[in-house]
């Protein structure tokens, strides 16, 4: 079993459910088990700016799937929670799913890079992912706490 971090964002609809509903999801996924996940954060939007707040989390998971499986996997989540693909990048969405880390794995290739490459540049997935690995080391970016030390997250606040 290999430990690995899967981030979860949306903003349409009842998205504290959507949250809750993905992390079943993935600890019901195949010698799949949900270790730990983050509280949720309200996080501004991101990218295209004239949208809804997002909310936030990051799950711990231990998997024998290996990273495509695993990415499958996550794209299958996304497409049963009504998640459509219209092509605008970073536009409203009911779940997205990224695959931020796997334990000892570095890869780029057509579909995957690991670890995720936009992580040191998003407070909203620093903050949960350091509730939960703050001491993880991110080949190529490097260790959470200090990353999350570098960002600005003002704009995020923990949801009661
Ligand atoms: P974003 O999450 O950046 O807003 P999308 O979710 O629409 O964008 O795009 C996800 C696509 O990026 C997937 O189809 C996948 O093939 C690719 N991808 C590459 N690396 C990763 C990763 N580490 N986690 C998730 N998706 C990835
Ligand atoms: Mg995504």
């Amino acid at each position: 079993m290999t430990r690995a971090f899967v981030a979860l964002g949306g903003n349409l609809g009842d998205t504290r459910a959507a949250l809750r509903k993905a992390l079943d999801a993935l600890d019901a996924l195949p010698h799949t088990r949900l270790v730990a996940h983050s509280r949720f954060y309200r996080t501004p939007p991101w990218g295209l700016r004239e949208q809804p707040p997002f909310l936030n989390a990051v799950a711990a998971l231990e998997t024998a799937l290996g990273p495509h499986a695993l990415l499958d996997a996550l794209l299958g989540i996304e497409r049963a929670a009504g998640r459509v693909r219209d092509g605008e990048r970073w536009g409203p969405r009911t779940l997205d799913l990224d695959l931020l880390h796997v334990d000892g794995v570095v890869l780029e290739d057509q579909r995957l890079t690991l670890p995720h490459p936009r992580i040191a540049e998003r407070a909203f997935v620093l903050l949960p992912l350091a509730e939960l690995a703050p001491d993880l080391e991110l080949p190529g970016q490097g260790r959470v706490e200090a990353l999350l030390a570098a960002v600005d997250h003002a704009g995020c606040v923990v949801e009661p």
